[in-house]
């Protein structure tokens, strides 16, 4: 049996969606869509590293889910002080109520699941926060229940080799009919390639491979109809 694991964030839906939303209710400067793009393209850099500061201690939780948008805003010469990036966090929160799948991925799920594969997701971010995005995307009608796999509750994160090994054991998996999916080149190919399991870059925000990469691939896609096609073939 073949076992397909995604990532949730801006690979089973599109994540800039609500940090758009969140910037037009929240702060009077005019960005044109493309400017706006690169804002929120900064906030993940930012909110990748403070992430990886935050799980090894080093800021609170707090200080991350703020940090991203204040140090964002100061690389764009917008205004922010910590009180609207409080009120940014909470309603960027808010607006993820309101999150709903690709329909290509919809169908991908469909597909995969009518066909008999094991079906899991890992993601990474605090329990409750994550489960939210799940129930709201719906997946728990594709996905048992003991297959959702959140990094906050496990204790380590990806790319950590130990956040992997504890899928592989849970569930059984033989590393050559196992697929990771997910959107980052660095914390979800690089994760899934170093235990062994096949790894689909869903790169659709067109990123290029890190310099000095160790691992590649073994699909690239830049859409999610792309990734639907590598399927239905
Ligand atoms: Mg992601």
């Amino acid at each position: 049996m073949d076992t397909i694991i995604f990532d949730v964030d801006d690979t089973l839906y599109d994540q800039a969606q609500s940090f758009h939303l969140t910037f037009k209710k929240l702060f009077n400067e005019q960005l044109t869509d493309e400017e706006l793009d690169q804002l929120y393209r900064t906030s993940r850099k930012y909110s990748e590293i403070l992430f990886d500061k935050s799980e090894a201690g080093e800021i609170s939780q707090f200080e991350w889910q703020t940090g991203r948008i204040i140090a964002a805003c100061e690389d764009f010469g917008i205004p922010i002080d910590i009180e609207k990036a409080v009120k940014f966090h909470e309603v960027y929160v808010f607006e993820q109520q309101n999150i709903t799948l690709f329909d290509d991925v919809k169908q991908l799920l469909d597909k995969l699941y009518q066909d008999g594969n094991q079906l899991a997701i890992l993601t990474n971010g605090e329990e409750d926060h994550q489960s939210k995005k799940i129930r709201q995307l719906d997946l728990a009608k594709w996905i048992p229940k003991e297959n959702i796999f959140i990094s906050g509750s496990i204790g380590h994160a990806k790319p950590k080799r130990e956040v992997f090994d504890f899928i592989d054991d849970k569930l059984g998996l033989n590393g050559t009919k196992t697929v990771y999916v997910g959107d980052s080149f660095e914390k979800d190919v690089v994760g899934a390639k170093q235990v062994g399991w096949q790894a689909i870059w869903m790169n659709h925000r067109r990123r290029n491979v890190p310099n000095n990469a160790d691992f590649v691939p073994d699909e690239e896609v830049h859409s999610a109809k792309e990734l639907l096609e590598l399927f239905v073939k």
